[in-house]
């Protein structure tokens, strides 16, 4: 259970007070944002206490913090240079736009604590999204297909690749190109921004402020900048997922498990397999080897989240069942994501890009790819406005007026609400329910189901699967025509 506690916390966001989550109070921009507190506490699964548990549990992470061997050229202070642009947050969304303005002969600082540090998360993406983007060498193990297990008998192959990001391989690549491109590094954390007509000051926890004809917010969820008006409500994906080495797994290592519905681990522990049945979760899980796996056990969107713990018992359990005894625990992560909500205020002074600036996808918690899509948008946008040669030179407000319509067109809006309503029904389904929406939804034309999960599907395609959707949900699968 020490694992738990001593696995850095890697998430400070926004989150209701539930389940041992304290509220803190901050002077920041944002009120609502509020800290992650782990309990410890022993996981038990049910009422008993389970040995593998805490086995299982008891196993510290090996993987340290690692930094990348980059010399990083400084943003120097003392010059009080105005730069292009400020980039608050060195994340996949911040990088890729550094690297995208500055290759157009803007210039840039990006702001980040960790300017260095391999970003932390297991990225799973699907193959041809990174492929539309060139970014194929950026993916270190890929599954030519992958499964769902709807039920026990009920399963269903899917026959689109899926790759398991690169971290340090795509943080390196953007990491080159911003230098090369000139990029200046200053290795602070953002408290504030304070605006005049024309430029913008960030101002840093070391004291240091840094002007800027534009300051992008890519901090993800801590939305350190960008503004709200409205009460911030999403729903939330928690999960907690290992790299571990074990003695052996069940799956196929040729194709992922996106997932895993199956409750028969349950079975000894009627308590929770009661409160599986109502807010279910599921494995999702990366065979790489036959005793190497990445192994997640995730709730794809509660409100209130669930816990950390009840995600973890249900864990063991199921791995206890499966037969997979963990040798040995390389990585782990504590996963929370707030989906959906409203979006920030538009347009506003600070422009956003990725979970700062409302892009994750409200249905399914992902969102690398489509930030990463989003990039060239926002650095187009910023890099035309600001004066890209031709006589459209704008600043401050209407500039930033401008980036967002960009980001966000209408189409993109009513693609979003869609969403939001696709998420507010998953929040409603029981396991029973779950099953029979996931069960259809795989069975829909890849054109459906590929353009839903990778947000490429808009109006009217929309439409239909939405009827098709409600269909799934209210019509029994053998009167289905
Ligand atoms: C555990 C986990 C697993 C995930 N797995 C997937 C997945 O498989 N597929 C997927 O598509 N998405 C996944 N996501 C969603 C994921 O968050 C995004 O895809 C991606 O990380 C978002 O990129 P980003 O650049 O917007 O934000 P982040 O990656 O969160 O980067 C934000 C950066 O801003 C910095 N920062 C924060 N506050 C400040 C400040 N005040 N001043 C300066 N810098 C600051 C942080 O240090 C960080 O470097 C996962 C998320 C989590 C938490």
């Amino acid at each position: 259970m020490d694992t738990l506690l001593r696995t850095p916390n890697k998430l400070e966001f926004f989150i209701p007070q539930f389940h041992g989550f304290e509220r803190l109070t901050s002077n920041g921009p944002n009120p609502s944002r509020v800290k992650l507190c782990a309990k410890k506490r022993a996981i038990k699964v049910g009422s008993r206490s389970s040995t593998s548990s805490s086995a299982l549990l008891d196993l510290v992470p090996e993987t340290k913090k690692e930094n990348l061997d980059f010399d990083l050229p400084l943003y120097d202070p003392s010059l009080n240079k105005v730069v292009d642009l400020a980039i608050v947050g060195g994340g996949p969304a911040g990088l890729a736009v550094a690297q995208q303005v500055s290759e157009a002969g803007l210039s840039v600082c990006s702001i980040d604590p960790s300017p260095k540090l391999i970003w932390p998360n297991n990225y799973g993406v699907w193959v041809d999204e990174f492929e539309a983007m060139d970014l194929l060498d950026c993916l270190d193990t890929t599954w030519s297909g992958a499964v769902v297990y709807i039920n026990d008998g009920a399963e269903k192959d899917l026959s689109r690749p899926y790759g398991r990001v690169n971290r340090k391989q795509l943080k390196s690549k953007m990491l080159q190109k911003c230098i090369t491109n000139g990029v200046m590094f200053h290795q602070s954390k953002v408290i504030n921004v304070v605006h005049e007509d024309e430029n913008s000051t960030v101002v840093c926890s070391d004291g240091v402020k840094i002007q800027a004809s534009v300051v992008l917010d890519a901090t993800g969820f801590s939305r350190c900048l960008v503004q709200y008006d409205k009460p911030y409500n999403p729903g939330y994906q928690v999960a907690y997922g290992i790299v571990a080495e074990v003695d052996g797994h069940p799956f196929d290592v040729d194709k992922m498990v996106f997932m895993d519905w199956r409750d028969k681990h349950l079975d000894a522990y009627p308590e929770v397999k009661e409160r599986n049945s109502k807010i279910p979760t599921f494995l999702y899980a990366m065979p790489f080897s036959s005793n190497r796996i990445f192994l997640e056990e995730t709730s794809l969107v509660a409100r209130p989240g669930l816990k950390m713990e009840d995600i973890q018992e249900r864990m063991v359990a199921r791995l206890k069942h499966l037969g997979i005894n963990v040798k040995r625990i390389e990585e782990d992560e504590r996963c929370v994501i707030p989906m959906g909500g409203p979006l920030p205020v538009l347009p506003q002074r600070v422009v956003g890009i990725g979970g700062t600036a409302g892009m994750v996808h409200p249905s399914t918690g992902y969102m690398v790819a489509r930030t990463l899509a989003a990039a060239p948008i926002v650095a187009n946008a910023i890099v035309r406005y600001l004066g890209g040669g031709n006589n459209s030179s704008l600043r401050g407000d209407q500039l930033s007026a401008e980036v967002w319509r960009d980001l966000w067109p209408i189409e993109r809006r009513r693609q979003r609400e869609f969403f939001c309503f696709g998420m507010d029904i998953l929040l409603k389904l029981d396991l029973d329910a779950t099953r029979r929406f996931f069960d259809a939804f795989f069975d829909l034309e890849p054109h459906y189901w590929h353009g839903f999960l990778s947000s490429r599907l808009f109006l009217p395609d929309l439409v239909f699967f939405g009827c098709r959707s409600s269909r799934m949900l209210l019509i029994p699968r053998g009167w289905r025509s």
